[in-house]
Protein backbone atom coordinates (compact mmCIF):
# COMPACT_ATOMS: atom_id res chain seq x y z
CA UNK A 1 0.00 0.00 0.00
CA UNK A 2 1.32 3.32 -0.82
CA UNK A 3 1.85 5.72 1.74
CA UNK A 4 0.33 9.69 0.93
CA UNK A 5 0.15 12.81 2.57
CA UNK A 6 -3.01 15.10 1.28
CA UNK A 7 -3.34 18.69 2.32
CA UNK A 8 -6.40 20.81 1.01
CA UNK A 9 -6.36 24.33 0.13
CA UNK A 10 -8.57 26.96 1.57
CA UNK A 11 -10.71 28.28 -1.17
CA UNK A 12 -14.66 28.36 -2.04
CA UNK A 13 -16.14 27.83 -5.16
CA UNK A 14 -19.59 28.65 -6.70
CA UNK A 15 -20.19 26.87 -9.73
CA UNK A 16 -22.98 27.26 -12.21
CA UNK A 17 -24.84 28.79 -14.68
CA UNK A 18 -25.59 31.93 -13.35
CA UNK A 19 -23.55 31.48 -10.61
CA UNK A 20 -22.37 35.07 -10.73
CA UNK A 21 -25.37 36.36 -9.56
CA UNK A 22 -23.68 35.68 -6.20
CA UNK A 23 -20.99 38.13 -6.61
CA UNK A 24 -22.39 40.62 -4.05
CA UNK A 25 -23.31 37.99 -1.51
CA UNK A 26 -19.63 36.84 -1.63
CA UNK A 27 -18.14 39.97 -1.23
CA UNK A 28 -20.22 40.51 1.50
CA UNK A 29 -18.81 37.06 2.72
CA UNK A 30 -15.81 37.79 2.43
CA UNK A 31 -16.05 41.26 4.77
CA UNK A 32 -15.11 43.54 1.77
CA UNK A 33 -16.94 46.79 0.90
CA UNK A 34 -14.95 48.22 -1.99
CA UNK A 35 -13.70 45.73 -4.91
CA UNK A 36 -11.50 46.02 -7.27
CA UNK A 37 -12.11 44.80 -10.59
CA UNK A 38 -8.85 43.36 -12.45
CA UNK A 39 -9.05 42.88 -16.41
CA UNK A 40 -7.03 42.54 -19.65
CA UNK A 41 -8.12 45.87 -21.99
CA UNK A 42 -10.11 42.99 -24.56
CA UNK A 43 -11.77 41.84 -21.43
CA UNK A 44 -13.32 45.43 -20.44
CA UNK A 45 -16.74 44.67 -20.96
CA UNK A 46 -16.79 41.89 -19.21
CA UNK A 47 -15.68 43.80 -16.20
CA UNK A 48 -17.61 46.66 -16.89
CA UNK A 49 -21.00 44.31 -16.70
CA UNK A 50 -19.21 42.74 -13.14
CA UNK A 51 -18.80 46.47 -11.99
CA UNK A 52 -22.46 46.96 -12.82
CA UNK A 53 -23.47 43.63 -10.56
CA UNK A 54 -20.90 45.06 -7.86
CA UNK A 55 -23.12 48.73 -7.91
CA UNK A 56 -21.75 50.51 -4.47
CA UNK A 57 -18.94 47.89 -4.19
CA UNK A 58 -17.28 48.52 -6.43
CA UNK A 59 -14.50 50.74 -6.44
CA UNK A 60 -13.33 50.86 -9.43
CA UNK A 61 -11.69 49.12 -13.05
CA UNK A 62 -8.04 48.43 -13.69
CA UNK A 63 -8.14 47.21 -17.22
CA UNK A 64 -4.42 46.67 -17.82
CA UNK A 65 -3.32 43.10 -17.14
CA UNK A 66 -1.13 41.61 -19.52
CA UNK A 67 0.80 37.89 -19.75
CA UNK A 68 3.74 37.71 -17.89
CA UNK A 69 2.80 40.03 -14.58
CA UNK A 70 5.24 42.74 -15.58
CA UNK A 71 6.26 44.77 -12.62
CA UNK A 72 5.39 47.89 -14.13
CA UNK A 73 2.01 46.92 -14.63
CA UNK A 74 2.32 45.35 -10.78
CA UNK A 75 3.29 48.85 -9.39
CA UNK A 76 0.26 51.05 -11.31
CA UNK A 77 -2.14 48.27 -10.16
CA UNK A 78 -0.89 47.88 -6.39
CA UNK A 79 -1.48 51.76 -6.46
CA UNK A 80 -4.59 51.84 -8.02
CA UNK A 81 -6.13 49.61 -5.31
CA UNK A 82 -4.42 52.14 -2.82
CA UNK A 83 -5.69 55.11 -4.31
CA UNK A 84 -8.96 53.66 -4.29
CA UNK A 85 -8.91 52.36 -0.82
CA UNK A 86 -10.07 49.00 -2.41
CA UNK A 87 -10.22 46.11 0.55
CA UNK A 88 -10.54 43.17 -2.17
CA UNK A 89 -9.62 42.61 -5.92
CA UNK A 90 -12.12 41.07 -8.52
CA UNK A 91 -9.95 39.38 -11.15
CA UNK A 92 -11.94 38.96 -14.68
CA UNK A 93 -10.33 36.68 -16.88
CA UNK A 94 -7.91 34.14 -17.74
CA UNK A 95 -4.52 33.63 -16.24
CA UNK A 96 -2.91 36.35 -16.39
CA UNK A 97 -5.56 38.85 -15.15
CA UNK A 98 -5.64 36.33 -11.88
CA UNK A 99 -1.97 36.67 -11.59
CA UNK A 100 -2.11 40.34 -11.70
CA UNK A 101 -4.30 40.29 -8.73
CA UNK A 102 -1.85 37.65 -7.17
CA UNK A 103 0.84 40.22 -7.11
CA UNK A 104 -1.84 42.73 -5.39
CA UNK A 105 -2.23 40.21 -2.43
CA UNK A 106 1.13 39.28 -2.30
CA UNK A 107 2.22 42.60 -1.68
CA UNK A 108 -0.99 43.74 0.60
CA UNK A 109 -2.60 41.07 1.50
CA UNK A 110 -6.14 42.02 -0.44
CA UNK A 111 -8.47 38.89 -0.72
CA UNK A 112 -8.98 38.03 -4.38
CA UNK A 113 -12.19 37.02 -5.73
CA UNK A 114 -11.68 35.46 -8.87
CA UNK A 115 -13.86 34.71 -12.33
CA UNK A 116 -12.37 32.44 -14.82
CA UNK A 117 -12.66 32.90 -18.36
CA UNK A 118 -10.35 30.53 -19.60
CA UNK A 119 -9.03 27.20 -18.16
CA UNK A 120 -5.95 27.82 -17.19
CA UNK A 121 -6.48 26.84 -13.09
CA UNK A 122 -4.39 29.64 -11.87
CA UNK A 123 -7.27 30.27 -9.39
CA UNK A 124 -7.21 26.99 -7.64
CA UNK A 125 -3.03 27.53 -6.94
CA UNK A 126 -0.85 29.08 -4.37
CA UNK A 127 1.69 29.67 -7.28
CA UNK A 128 2.42 33.43 -8.50
CA UNK A 129 4.77 35.05 -10.83
CA UNK A 130 5.85 38.27 -11.62
CA UNK A 131 8.07 39.60 -14.61
CA UNK A 132 11.15 42.25 -14.05
CA UNK A 133 13.64 43.20 -16.59
CA UNK A 134 12.55 40.22 -18.61
CA UNK A 135 12.78 37.22 -15.79
CA UNK A 136 9.76 35.66 -14.89
CA UNK A 137 9.94 35.00 -11.65
CA UNK A 138 7.20 32.28 -9.18
CA UNK A 139 6.94 31.26 -6.19
CA UNK A 140 3.75 29.94 -3.56
CA UNK A 141 2.35 31.92 -0.74
CA UNK A 142 -0.94 31.01 0.40
CA UNK A 143 -1.76 34.91 0.69
CA UNK A 144 -2.09 34.73 -3.31
CA UNK A 145 -4.57 31.82 -3.62
CA UNK A 146 -8.17 32.91 -4.33
CA UNK A 147 -10.47 33.41 -1.13
CA UNK A 148 -13.53 32.77 -3.81
CA UNK A 149 -13.79 31.35 -7.73
CA UNK A 150 -17.03 31.49 -9.12
CA UNK A 151 -16.91 29.63 -12.05
CA UNK A 152 -19.99 30.57 -14.33
CA UNK A 153 -19.87 28.93 -17.78
CA UNK A 154 -21.80 31.90 -19.70
CA UNK A 155 -18.65 34.21 -18.77
CA UNK A 156 -16.30 32.17 -21.31
CA UNK A 157 -18.60 31.57 -24.16
CA UNK A 158 -16.81 34.59 -25.94
CA UNK A 159 -13.14 32.64 -25.46
CA UNK A 160 -12.72 31.41 -29.27
CA UNK A 161 -12.71 27.82 -30.29
CA UNK A 162 -8.95 27.66 -30.85
CA UNK A 163 -8.08 29.41 -27.65
CA UNK A 164 -10.26 27.03 -25.63
CA UNK A 165 -8.77 23.94 -27.08
CA UNK A 166 -5.11 25.40 -25.75
CA UNK A 167 -6.60 26.64 -22.77
CA UNK A 168 -7.82 23.17 -21.98
CA UNK A 169 -5.08 20.79 -22.96
CA UNK A 170 -2.52 23.69 -20.96
CA UNK A 171 -5.56 22.34 -17.78
CA UNK A 172 -4.83 18.84 -18.72
CA UNK A 173 -1.31 19.13 -19.02
CA UNK A 174 -1.85 20.04 -14.95
CA UNK A 175 -3.65 16.57 -14.58
CA UNK A 176 -1.63 14.46 -16.58
CA UNK A 177 1.94 15.31 -14.32
CA UNK A 178 -0.13 15.66 -11.19
CA UNK A 179 -0.73 11.77 -11.93
CA UNK A 180 3.16 11.12 -11.80
CA UNK A 181 4.36 13.71 -9.23
CA UNK A 182 6.64 12.40 -6.09
CA UNK A 183 4.11 14.22 -3.76
CA UNK A 184 0.95 12.73 -5.73
CA UNK A 185 -1.77 11.47 -3.86
CA UNK A 186 -5.26 9.05 -4.20
CA UNK A 187 -7.64 12.27 -4.01
CA UNK A 188 -5.66 13.86 -6.41
CA UNK A 189 -5.21 11.30 -8.62
CA UNK A 190 -8.79 10.83 -9.02
CA UNK A 191 -9.43 14.51 -9.40
CA UNK A 192 -6.78 14.51 -12.40
CA UNK A 193 -8.56 11.52 -14.21
CA UNK A 194 -11.98 13.21 -13.87
CA UNK A 195 -10.50 16.36 -15.19
CA UNK A 196 -9.16 15.16 -18.39
CA UNK A 197 -11.98 13.40 -19.16
CA UNK A 198 -14.44 16.56 -18.50
CA UNK A 199 -12.30 18.74 -20.33
CA UNK A 200 -11.92 16.35 -23.81
CA UNK A 201 -15.31 15.83 -23.54
CA UNK A 202 -16.17 19.67 -22.95
CA UNK A 203 -13.31 20.44 -25.59
CA UNK A 204 -15.25 17.84 -27.85
CA UNK A 205 -18.86 19.71 -27.77
CA UNK A 206 -17.14 23.11 -27.97
CA UNK A 207 -16.23 22.01 -31.36
CA UNK A 208 -19.49 21.51 -32.70
CA UNK A 209 -21.26 24.76 -30.62
CA UNK A 210 -19.07 27.12 -29.13
CA UNK A 211 -21.77 28.49 -27.35
CA UNK A 212 -22.93 24.92 -25.81
CA UNK A 213 -23.31 26.51 -22.21
CA UNK A 214 -23.50 22.66 -20.82
CA UNK A 215 -19.98 22.35 -22.89
CA UNK A 216 -18.59 25.49 -21.45
CA UNK A 217 -19.65 23.90 -17.92
CA UNK A 218 -17.64 20.56 -18.52
CA UNK A 219 -14.48 22.71 -19.44
CA UNK A 220 -14.77 24.92 -16.66
CA UNK A 221 -15.36 21.93 -14.35
CA UNK A 222 -12.59 20.31 -15.71
CA UNK A 223 -10.78 23.50 -15.31
CA UNK A 224 -11.57 23.52 -11.56
CA UNK A 225 -10.27 19.80 -10.85
CA UNK A 226 -7.20 20.44 -13.28
CA UNK A 227 -5.97 23.40 -11.68
CA UNK A 228 -6.76 21.84 -8.34
CA UNK A 229 -4.05 19.40 -9.13
CA UNK A 230 -1.64 22.11 -9.91
CA UNK A 231 -2.17 23.65 -6.89
CA UNK A 232 -1.68 20.63 -4.67
CA UNK A 233 1.06 18.69 -5.95
CA UNK A 234 4.58 18.96 -7.93
CA UNK A 235 5.10 19.77 -11.76
CA UNK A 236 7.46 18.18 -13.58
CA UNK A 237 9.55 17.87 -16.77
CA UNK A 238 6.75 19.10 -19.10
CA UNK A 239 6.25 22.12 -17.04
CA UNK A 240 9.96 23.03 -16.54
CA UNK A 241 9.79 22.52 -20.68
CA UNK A 242 7.01 25.28 -20.72
CA UNK A 243 8.19 27.56 -18.82
CA UNK A 244 12.15 27.27 -20.25
CA UNK A 245 9.79 28.16 -24.09
CA UNK A 246 7.77 30.39 -22.27
CA UNK A 247 10.34 32.92 -20.17
CA UNK A 248 13.11 32.88 -22.47
CA UNK A 249 11.93 31.85 -26.18
CA UNK A 250 8.47 34.01 -25.57
CA UNK A 251 6.28 31.09 -26.87
CA UNK A 252 2.80 31.98 -26.18
CA UNK A 253 1.69 29.90 -23.16
CA UNK A 254 -1.38 27.39 -23.92
CA UNK A 255 -0.28 26.89 -27.50
CA UNK A 256 3.59 25.61 -26.24
CA UNK A 257 1.78 23.32 -23.68
CA UNK A 258 -0.42 21.73 -26.18
CA UNK A 259 2.48 21.05 -28.55
CA UNK A 260 4.73 19.76 -25.48
CA UNK A 261 2.63 17.93 -23.96
CA UNK A 262 2.53 14.50 -25.86
CA UNK A 263 6.15 14.63 -25.91
CA UNK A 264 6.62 14.69 -22.08
CA UNK A 265 4.54 12.54 -21.56
CA UNK A 266 6.12 10.00 -24.05
CA UNK A 267 9.13 10.67 -22.44
CA UNK A 268 8.44 9.62 -18.59
CA UNK A 269 5.58 6.75 -20.20
CA UNK A 270 7.48 3.37 -19.48
CA UNK A 271 8.41 5.58 -15.99
CA UNK A 272 5.49 6.26 -14.93
CA UNK A 273 2.34 3.34 -16.60
CA UNK A 274 -0.24 3.74 -14.48
CA UNK A 275 -0.22 7.55 -14.80
CA UNK A 276 -0.43 6.43 -18.63
CA UNK A 277 -3.57 3.99 -18.16
CA UNK A 278 -5.58 7.11 -16.20
CA UNK A 279 -4.79 9.43 -19.21
CA UNK A 280 -5.97 6.89 -22.38
CA UNK A 281 -8.74 6.08 -20.28
CA UNK A 282 -9.84 9.34 -19.72
CA UNK A 283 -9.50 10.23 -23.48
CA UNK A 284 -11.15 7.30 -24.11
CA UNK A 285 -8.48 5.34 -25.96
CA UNK A 286 -7.73 2.68 -23.85
CA UNK A 287 -5.78 0.69 -26.41
CA UNK A 288 -3.58 3.88 -27.51
CA UNK A 289 -0.59 4.94 -26.05
CA UNK A 290 -1.50 8.03 -23.75
CA UNK A 291 1.03 10.36 -25.58
CA UNK A 292 -0.56 9.66 -29.26
CA UNK A 293 -3.99 10.16 -27.78
CA UNK A 294 -3.03 13.49 -26.42
CA UNK A 295 -1.52 14.28 -29.86
CA UNK A 296 -4.43 13.00 -31.69
CA UNK A 297 -7.19 15.22 -29.58
CA UNK A 298 -4.63 18.47 -30.22
CA UNK A 299 -4.41 17.67 -34.18
CA UNK A 300 -8.10 16.39 -34.72
CA UNK A 301 -9.56 20.06 -33.04
CA UNK A 302 -6.99 22.17 -35.16
CA UNK A 303 -4.69 23.21 -32.46
CA UNK A 304 -0.79 23.45 -32.96
CA UNK A 305 1.36 20.72 -33.09
CA UNK A 306 4.59 22.07 -33.82
CA UNK A 307 7.19 24.02 -31.93
CA UNK A 308 7.62 25.27 -35.31
CA UNK A 309 4.28 26.75 -35.92
CA UNK A 310 4.34 28.32 -32.66
CA UNK A 311 7.75 30.98 -34.53
CA UNK A 312 10.67 28.62 -32.51
CA UNK A 313 13.81 28.48 -34.51
CA UNK A 314 15.74 25.51 -34.90
CA UNK A 315 19.09 26.80 -33.88
CA UNK A 316 17.76 27.71 -30.22
CA UNK A 317 16.77 23.70 -29.33
CA UNK A 318 20.25 22.90 -27.69
CA UNK A 319 19.85 26.52 -25.71
CA UNK A 320 16.40 25.21 -24.92
CA UNK A 321 17.38 22.06 -23.53
CA UNK A 322 20.49 23.22 -21.21
CA UNK A 323 18.01 25.68 -19.62
CA UNK A 324 15.44 23.03 -18.89
CA UNK A 325 18.59 20.77 -17.87
CA UNK A 326 20.36 23.73 -15.93
CA UNK A 327 17.86 23.34 -12.34
CA UNK A 328 15.51 20.44 -13.49
CA UNK A 329 12.39 19.59 -11.68
CA UNK A 330 12.19 16.53 -10.25
CA UNK A 331 10.85 13.93 -12.87
CA UNK A 332 9.65 10.30 -12.58
CA UNK A 333 11.90 9.21 -15.40
CA UNK A 334 15.84 10.63 -14.98
CA UNK A 335 16.20 13.69 -17.21
CA UNK A 336 18.87 13.03 -19.80
CA UNK A 337 20.19 15.32 -21.77
CA UNK A 338 20.25 13.28 -25.37
CA UNK A 339 16.31 12.19 -24.57
CA UNK A 340 15.50 15.77 -23.83
CA UNK A 341 17.19 17.36 -26.95
CA UNK A 342 15.47 14.26 -29.25
CA UNK A 343 12.19 15.51 -27.16
CA UNK A 344 12.02 19.07 -28.22
CA UNK A 345 13.16 18.03 -31.76
CA UNK A 346 10.09 16.01 -31.82
CA UNK A 347 7.63 18.35 -30.51
CA UNK A 348 9.45 20.95 -32.70
CA UNK A 349 8.44 18.92 -35.70
CA UNK A 350 5.33 17.86 -34.75
CA UNK A 351 5.80 14.44 -35.30
CA UNK A 352 3.51 12.11 -33.73
CA UNK A 353 4.87 10.44 -30.72
CA UNK A 354 4.56 6.38 -31.27
P1 LIG B 1 -4.59 34.97 -20.66
O1 LIG B 1 -5.16 35.24 -19.31
O2 LIG B 1 -3.33 35.68 -21.03
O3 LIG B 1 -5.72 35.23 -21.75
C1 LIG B 1 -5.41 35.15 -23.12
C2 LIG B 1 -6.24 36.17 -23.90
O4 LIG B 1 -7.59 35.72 -23.96
C3 LIG B 1 -6.29 37.55 -23.25
O5 LIG B 1 -6.21 38.53 -24.25
C4 LIG B 1 -7.65 37.58 -22.58
O6 LIG B 1 -8.17 38.87 -22.43
C5 LIG B 1 -8.46 36.74 -23.55
N1 LIG B 1 -9.63 36.11 -22.95
C6 LIG B 1 -9.67 35.45 -21.77
N2 LIG B 1 -10.90 34.97 -21.56
C7 LIG B 1 -11.66 35.34 -22.62
C8 LIG B 1 -13.02 35.12 -22.97
N3 LIG B 1 -13.84 34.40 -22.21
N4 LIG B 1 -13.46 35.65 -24.13
C9 LIG B 1 -12.63 36.33 -24.93
N5 LIG B 1 -11.32 36.57 -24.66
C10 LIG B 1 -10.85 36.07 -23.51
O7 LIG B 1 -4.32 33.41 -20.89
P2 LIG B 1 -4.33 32.15 -19.93
O8 LIG B 1 -3.86 31.04 -20.78
O9 LIG B 1 -5.59 32.03 -19.19
O10 LIG B 1 -3.23 32.50 -18.85
C11 LIG B 1 -1.85 32.44 -19.16
C12 LIG B 1 -1.01 33.03 -18.05
O11 LIG B 1 -1.42 32.50 -16.80
C13 LIG B 1 0.47 32.70 -18.19
O12 LIG B 1 1.24 33.84 -17.87
C14 LIG B 1 0.70 31.61 -17.18
O13 LIG B 1 2.02 31.57 -16.70
C15 LIG B 1 -0.29 31.96 -16.11
N6 LIG B 1 -0.75 30.80 -15.33
C16 LIG B 1 -0.48 30.80 -14.01
C17 LIG B 1 -0.90 29.74 -13.23
C18 LIG B 1 -0.62 29.76 -11.77
O14 LIG B 1 -0.99 28.83 -11.05
N7 LIG B 1 0.01 30.78 -11.25
C19 LIG B 1 -1.61 28.67 -13.79
C20 LIG B 1 -1.88 28.71 -15.16
C21 LIG B 1 -1.45 29.78 -15.92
Amino acid sequence: MKSFVYSSQPSRVIFGLGALRALEQEIDLLGAHRALVLCTPGQRKQAEHVAQILGARAAGIYDRAVMHVPMDTVREARETARRLGADCAVAVGGGSTTGLGKAIALDSGLPILAIPTTYAGSEMTPIFGLTEAGIKKTGRDVRVLPRTVIYDPELSVGLPVGLSVTSGINAIAHAAEGLYARDGNPVMSLMAEEGIRAMADGLGQIAKSSTDLDARGECLYGAWLCGTVLGSVGMALHHKLCHTLGGSFNLPHAETHTVVLPHAIAYNSQAAPDAMRCISRALHRPDASAAAALFDLARGHQAPTSLRALGMRAEDLDRAADIALANPYWNPRPIERVAVRELLQAAFDGTRPA
